[in-house]
């Protein structure tokens, strides 16, 4: 079943989710404050929409609390990660995804309320190490 996902920050790691989310059909809106990341992502997803996301009024015109999933990708700008984690919290949105920079940050997230925290270098080198030392695995 297809679900509703958004996808905040549009850096490597955002965009890549973002784009292989809408390659399994789901329905995607990517959403970041730099109009350029926006124009490289169009083609990728259903929507690619230009906001602030640390300004609650432009989230909630988005329709935001609706989605099923929100990613929050944002890497450099911890304020503005933990800013956006905590407006999606209180408006109500059930499963709420962010990368962390470090492990206060994680901290911080998990307190205010965030489902899942990701370290995506730490998480794939794992994966990677788990994967050189079990032969004959097939693993995306
Ligand atoms: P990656 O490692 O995934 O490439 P990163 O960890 O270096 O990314 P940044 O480049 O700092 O992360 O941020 C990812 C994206 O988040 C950027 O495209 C940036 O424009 C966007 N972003 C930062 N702050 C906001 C915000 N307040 N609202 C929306 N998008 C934002």
């Amino acid at each position: 079943m297809s679900k509703q996902f958004a996808v905040i920050g549009l850096g490597r790691f955002g965009s890549s989710i973002a784009k292989a989310l809408y390659d399994l059909d789901h329905e995607v809106m990517a959403i970041d404050v730099d109009e350029e990341k926006i124009q490289e992502n169009l083609n990728n997803v259903t929507h690619a929409v230009q906001a602030d996301s640390t300004d609650e009024v432009a989230l909630k015109s988005l329709g935001i609390r609706n989605f099923d999933v929100v990613v929050v990708a944002i890497g450099q700008d911890i304020q503005a990660s933990i800013l956006t984690t905590l407006i999606l919290k209180e408006m109500g949105v059930e499963t709420i995804v962010v990368k962390a920079q470090n492990q206060l940050h994680a901290k911080v997230l998990y307190k205010i309320g965030a489902s899942k925290v990701v370290f995506p270098e730490r998480d794939m080198g794992i994966r990677v190490a788990h994967l050189l030392v079990t032969p004959n695995i097939l693993d995306y």
